[in-house]
């Protein structure tokens, strides 16, 4: 060989092997109960590459044929042809291109497919989600419990058995949301003709919920990280009074006191009290938590993340929580699918402004119709570490648990006062 040639094979840079271009072939709407009593709508992304697929989730319990529709006629043939790497520029696209944006269905149907497009993006990679957002920065994703009791001596049971199991943070509510606040069916003074159901009392209910802390903190001590849910049940200054009242009491956080539509006193509460805010479950637009992030008015983030449009915007929020010193709590809970649950997976595991996750546990059907969802184990969420989310489909049994018709369009449950007007959820 010539020594140039010597030379040149000695320094030649190797080519890099670019990935063939993909397409979306085809896109799958997959409702199903999964063998309980869920709501969950699933998007199937098939590209051009065989057997690469994408998962992604458009759950929303309460809105779900709108979801469904909006999936199959609005989404499905706008997304047929494009490149499924272009995941920023498909998400702002879409974002963009129903003119009316923020929306919660719309945001359902755009987390649908941002999660989908992370997947095969993984897959594609061979790599778990979290390796793609930087990798792991902590073993495992701690969750909170769920705990209920009667009254404060049960909830205090509760917790021990909870703190037991290995759960360090665990969320205790007296009864349904708003519990300790209701005057039961045919007590109080109501009009004439009243519902005979039970009525929430705002006064009442910060009158009981925070005797109740003050005898569960008795009881369990100081080790177990206490968090409650409002549900926001309360309005302005009782929902300051709230907090300060439970300020001796050390909770991790207390969650939405107030609605979406009262974040102002948020500033108030702040100024007189130190009871940590977790705040967002029900939020869909990025001013709502922008404004409480940069001014530093809440403490956890509770979004859930196919509310808010999928990873994209999850791992967004957690830039910013992490840039103010906020942290995220990703909202999940009894109606949350394990796709979702592992979408918030891949960004708790890989964020520095992680604060906690919420638990969510699903029967053994679901593990079947969904294999590799997520486990918890003393209290940690587990992923399995495979390429993308970690999760399948099976489309089969998924087609063999319709979901439920609902005469009455499945509508959350809504409380009401003792004059029989509605209070916020
Ligand atoms: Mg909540």
């Amino acid at each position: 060989m010539h020594r140039r040639a010597l030379l040149q094979s000695l320094f030649a840079v190797p080519a890099l092997r670019a990935l063939p271009r993909l397409t979306i072939k085809d896109v799958k709407i997959i409702p199903t109960s999964a063998g309980a009593r869920y709501r969950w709508v699933f998007l199937k992304i098939i590209t051009s590459e065989p057997g690469l697929y994408g998962i992604g989730t458009a759950n929303n319990a309460f809105q779900t044929d709108a979801v469904i529709t909006a999936l199959e006629k609005h989404l499905k043939p706008w997304l047929i042809g494009k490149d499924p790497d272009q995941i920023e520029d498909l998400w702002q696209s879409s974002h963009l291109k129903t003119y009316w944006r923020n929306g919660p269905v719309n945001n359902n149907v755009l987390a649908a497919m941002d999660i989908a497009l992370w997947d095969i993006k993984g897959k594609r990679a061979n790599m778990p989600v979290y390796e793609l957002l930087g990798g792991k920065v902590r073993d495992a994703v701690p969750c909170y419990d769920h705990i209920s009791g009667r009254d404060a001596a049960e909830a205090a049971e509760n917790v021990q058995k909870s703190w037991a199991s290995g759960y360090r943070h665990i969320r205790v509510q007296f009864g349904n949301y708003g519990g300790g606040g209701f005057l039961p069916p045919g007590e109080g003074s109501r009009p004439e003709g009243a519902r005979n159901e039970p009525a929430f009392d705002e006064e009442l209910y910060v009158d009981t919920v925070t005797r109740n802390f003050e005898q569960v903190r008795a009881k369990v001590g100081f080790g177990p990280k206490l968090c409650h849910d409002v549900h926001s049940h309360l309005s302005g200054m009782n929902s300051a009074e709230f907090c300060r009242r439970l300020q001796p009491l050390q909770m991790f956080f207390v969650e939405d006191v107030l609605a979406p539509e009262n974040l102002e006193w948020y500033q108030h509460i702040r100024k007189i009290c130190t009871t940590p805010q977790a705040v967002g479950e029900l939020f869909t637009h990025p001013y709502e938590y922008y404004p409480l992030i940069s001014q530093r008015l809440i403490d956890f983030v509770r979004c859930r993340v196919c509310a808010i449009g999928g990873i994209t915007p999850a791992k967004k929020l957690a830039h910013l929580c992490e840039v103010f010193g906020c942290k995220t709590a990703f909202q999940e809970g009894g109606d949350n699918d394990p796709v979702n649950q592992l979408a918030a997976y891949h960004v708790d595991i890989s964020s520095p402004a992680f604060g906690i996750q919420e638990e969510n546990h699903f029967p053994p059907s679901v593990y079947e119709v969904l294999p590799g969802t997520a486990e918890i184990r003393r209290g940690y969420l587990y992923g399995n570490g495979k390429p993308g989310l970690g999760i399948d489909i099976n489309e089969t049994l998924a087609a063999k648990y319709p979901i439920p018709p609902s005469a009455t369009g499945n509508p959350y449950r809504l409380d009401r006062a003792l004059d029989g007007s509605v209070v916020k959820p």
